[in-house]
């Protein structure tokens, strides 16, 4: 299992590099970093966790999943876990003081020295993940699966839980070994067809979660750093080079995650010239042949060509 940092946490620092701080954007993405930051710390140590479950030989084990479903819906879940007897769907939270899950509307209430804030209710996020895993599996004729268990994780034990959630159970990290052992597992699955939901799930899953920017906080290229930054260390780019000169990262890589950063923060399809002139490179084959190692999707023909985010 790894442990790298989550893609969306990745993408976010790339944007906010672009952005100046005194934008309202910058604290938008300030935000999410440190949400994202926060749970990552959570989705460690349930990974931690598991690493020492006695999971069955032929298990699989996802983290910080994204599938791209239809009407720019995703599949995101924090952890999944698939064995022949059980899959289990957790959404890993990691927040401190005391929580509420409230109702009418559903809301996470977190109280903290004092200070009440508001979350997106992780009831609500189990249930919607765990419906369109049942639609994957359901558009990929899973047959004879097993129980699918939806859960919501602390990944520390201190947080109090002073209302709990109706529909979904949740639980501590260091419970989850008690959990798993009292799953009845005398049901399991054939592991041919195991494996194949698993590759399935491997090849659906995709870097790139975000629903573009610029919906919401409409900018110009003239508001943003144009250019191409390296995605791993953030240091712009400005010469011919095969790896970035401060932290060896491919700069082919970066290239295409800077296309990408114009099509979440400015604009989504975009053309060949609108290419050229965001990552300030002037000749049109250079950015064809980025083109060709990129993953995008392409419509059109000939000048009509537009590349999309997905
Ligand atoms: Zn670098």
């Amino acid at each position: 299992m790894n442990t790298v940092e989550p893609s969306q946490l990745k993408v976010y620092k790339r944007l906010r590099n672009r952005v100046e701080s005194v934008d309202p954007l910058y604290a938008h993405l300030s935000r999410q970093i440190e949400l994202i930051s926060a749970g990552f710390g959570g989705e460690k140590e349930v990974e931690r966790v598991i690493r020492t479950l006695n999971l069955p030989d032929d298990s699989y084990v996802f983290t910080d999943l994204h599938i791209p479903m239809s009407n720019n819906r995703y599949l995101q879940i924090d952890v999944l876990v698939l064995t022949p007897s059980y899959f289990l769907l957790l959404e890993v939270k990691n927040i401190r003081g005391t929580i509420m899950f409230e109702k009418n509307p559903n809301q996470l209430v977190r109280e903290v020295e004092n200070v009440r804030e508001v979350f997106r209710c992780p009831e609500q996020q189990v249930i919607r993940h765990e419906r369109r895993l049942r639609g994957l599996l359901n558009a990929i004729s899973a047959s004879g699966l097993p129980e699918i268990h939806p859960l919501i994780v602390m990944a520390y034990p201190k947080t109090i839980v002073l209302k709990g959630p109706e529909k979904v159970n949740i639980i501590n990290a260091c419970d989850l070994e008690n959990y798993v052992e009292e799953i009845n597992a005398n049901f399991s699955m054939e592991s041919q067809e195991l494996h194949r939901i698993a590759s399935i799930v491997e090849r659906k899953s995709w870097p790139f979660l975000m629903t573009p920017l610029h919906e919401k906080f409409p900018l110009e290229t003239t508001d943003i750093k144009i250019g191409v930054f390296c995605s791993e260390c953030l240091s712009p780019i400005r010469k011919r080079l095969r790896l970035c000169p401060y932290c060896s990262y491919p700069v082919m890589q970066s290239r295409i995650d800077s296309i990408a950063d114009l099509m979440l923060l400015v604009r989504n399809p975009v053309s060949n010239a609108d290419i050229r002139e965001f990552l300030n490179i002037h000749q049109h084959e250079t950015i064809s042949y980025i083109l060709q190692h990129a993953n995008f999707r392409i419509t059109g023909k000939g000048k009509g060509t537009r590349y999309h985010l997905r």
